[in-house]
Order: C-alpha cells, then structure tokens, then sequence
C-alpha cells in the first residue's frame, strides 16, 4: 500500500512475461500504437502528442523541461511539497529564471496569488503537482488551465500520482503538458516516463532558438519515433523497453475497460472511505481541507505519544507495507498510504485494520472495528 510502486493487476504481469521481442517486430509495433493511441483517452486529449520513453517520472519532468526552456525563459513553479521543488531546480538547471511559489505544508497556492504573479511578469510556462506525493496535497489543475489561456502561458502538470487516478480532462482544461510514470496509477512496473503534449506546447518547441540541451530527452529525437509507431511503422531511436510497453497496453485496456469516469469514482470513493476511517481511528491527516486531499494516496500524522517507527513495523506484522514520510521538514512525523490503481474495499478495510491494531499495541485506546464501519458505509 506504499503510493508506488503500487501493487499490479496479475494480468498486466502476464503480459510482460513473454520472452521480448524485436522493437521492430510487427506484434510489438502494433502494441505500441496502440498504446499510444489509448493514452490520448486516459488523458482526455485526442488533439495530443504522447510520447513513452524508457524512464521514471523525473525523466518525464526532464522531457518536459528541457524541450520548452530556453536559457534565460522566466517560469513559474506552483509547489506543494518535495516534487515542485525538484521541477524548480530540474527548470533552472536548463537556464530558467524561477519563480517559486510555495504553499504551506497541507495546503495549496491561492488561485489569487498564481494571478497576481502572472499580472507582475510575463511567463513561458509554469508548473503545478497534480497530488504531490510527498503530502497527499491535490490541486486543481481546471483553473490553472484557465489562468495559462488567459495570460498565454503554458501549463505543465505533473500528474505523477493522479493520471488514471484523479480526473484530469487534459484537452478541455487546456493543460499543454500532462506528464506521469508507469508505477503509480498507471499500474505498470516502474520504467516509463509518459507524456501528452498539446499542438501549442509542439509549436513552442518547434520554433525554438538553440537546440534542446538534453540529447537523450530532445523530441526532434523522439518525435519520429512516436509518429512511426503510431502509423504502424518500424523506427529505432534508442531501444524502448519492450516489456514494458505489452504490460503498458494491457493496463490501458483495463483501464479503458473500467471506463475512465467510473475509475475516477473509484479512486474518490477509496479515498473519502481511507480518510474518514483514519478520522475515526484519531489520526490527522496533512491536507487541511477535504477540498485539498487527494484520493490516491493519504498522509496521516503521526498520534502524540506514539513512536512512528514502531507504529510502522506494527502495521507490517499485520502484513501491510506502507511508506515513511518525504518531506524533508516533517520526514519522522507522518505516514503515507498509497490507495491507487486496483485498489478496493478488500484493501482498505485490511489496512485500515491493521493501523488499528498497530495502534492499539501502541496503547491507545479505540473502538473495535469502528474504522471499519465507517469506511464500509461510504464503499
Ligand atoms: C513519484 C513522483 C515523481 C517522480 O517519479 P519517479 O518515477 O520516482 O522519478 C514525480 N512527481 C510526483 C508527483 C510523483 O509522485
């Protein structure tokens, strides 16, 4: 239950389990464009360019970064904890100018604060984390959609923890880039970074001055590669992880499969019943408003009294694995549980059980099953 690697439906282990074939192997082909293809429907962008390269998620953040900043470009990060601070200095390593706007612990950038900063100074783009994983802290990616049309400035999501997961409507939120990794609500082993690109954020790229300072990340590289996929053709740029990508169509197709509207429901019923049980079992959780929490995962504090290490290990007797803090300011006060991808009412309660009996070896005092109940009534 840690928010990546999250667990994998056994079927999409299935499907990478073949002896690998060519790149250019007609079959592998055929599971590429198709692959991308489906992206365009999880992401909700039919008007997109997808690319899939072999990396992890900061991969996917480089591509993005590296292919829209030129040196001396003025950017705006939106950050909610650990990874937009990562976006800020992955920006200026490219020669950005950065301006960093940062939210409390738990809590978000004000929309009026975004616009205020936009009114001050003309920006190329800016950034914000969908569900940043390090506080379990969601935004609204809508409005920032309009703010970037209103002041022309592209938008960069990172949807790390929420393609597939939280809704996102990429095309008709205009968000030019949407940007996430094969490990967390995806469902697919850790490897791939993945992108949509809207025509705007292509032509910006098109029409740059200097060459992209990433080769590996570069789309004049990459471009020619995704086309020819998707026109069934053989191409070879650097070799893709083949594996990956069978396990990458089948997830898509279960994931289409579910239908994107009912996943969504899913995950933000997963997610109100894991957060109501941690309120009856006593525990705070970081975000400060339900407005603010994401459903994918959740980051409950640490009680008073209770050593988190202990309480930890308490859980994994119960045989559940969940993950430590991240943020460096407040790393040993809090806990975080990833509920993303296949994840239902059989994983909440066991968890949710398993906090409780881990709590009560700790000494405190609680209700038998009362988390339960109440996660059940919402599922
Ligand atoms: C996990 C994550 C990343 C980094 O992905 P890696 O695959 O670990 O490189 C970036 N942003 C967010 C929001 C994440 O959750």
């Amino acid at each position: 239950m840690i928010p990546g690697p999250i667990e994998f439906e056994p079927e999409v282990m299935d499907a990478m389990c073949v002896p690998t074939p060519s790149h250019v192997a007609p079959d592998f082909i055929e599971s590429f464009g198709h692959s991308l293809e489906m992206m365009k429907l999880v992401w909700m962008c039919p008007s997109g360019q997808p690319f899939v390269v072999a990396g992890t998620g900061t991969l996917a953040m480089d591509i993005a970064g590296s292919n829209l900043i030129e040196p001396g470009d003025c950017a705006m990060v939106i950050s909610t904890g650990y990874f937009g601070h990562r976006f800020a200095n992955l920006l200026r390593r490219y020669g950005a100018n950065v301006t960093l706007l940062t939210a409390p612990v738990g809590d978000i950038v004000p929309l009026e604060e975004i616009e205020a900063a936009l009114k001050k100074k003309k920006y190329k783009l800016m950034t914000s984390t969908h569900v940043d994983t390090s506080t379990a802290v969601m935004n609204d990616p809508k409005p920032i959609g309009v703010l970037g049309k209103k002041y022309d400035v592209l938008t960069i999501l990172d949807g790390v923890c929420s393609v597939a997961g939280e809704e996102i409507q990429q095309e008709a939120w205009g968000i030019d880039v949407v940007l996430t990794a094969s490990q967390k609500a995806i469902g697919v082993p850790p490897g791939l970074a993945m992108l949509v690109v809207s025509p705007k954020a292509m032509s910006v790229w098109k029409n740059r001055s200097q060459p992209v300072g990433n080769y590996y990340a570069d789309w004049e590289n990459w471009l020619p590669i995704m086309d020819a996929y998707l026109q069934r053709k053989p191409s070879y740029f650097g070799t893709p992880a083949v594996n990956l990508i069978l396990a990458l169509e089948k997830s898509l197709q279960l994931i289409l499969k579910e239908g994107m509207e009912q996943r969504i429901e899913r995950h933000r019923k997963v997610g109100h019943a894991f957060r109501e049980g941690l309120k009856s079992l006593g525990l705070k959780i970081i975000p400060l408003n339900d407005g603010a929490a994401a459903n994918t995962l959740s980051a409950p504090w640490f009680p008073e009294n209770v050593q988190g290490s202990a309480l930890i290990s308490g859980i994994l007797d119960e045989g559940v694995i969940v993950a430590g803090g991240l943020l460096p300011e407040i790393k040993t006060s809090y806990f975080r549980v990833g509920h993303m991808g296949m994840v239902g009412k059989n994983e909440v309660v066991t968890t949710l059980k398993a906090i409780e009996t881990s709590l009560i070896k700790q000494g405190l005092r609680l209700e038998n099953d009362a988390c339960l109940k109440t996660a059940l009534e919402i599922l």
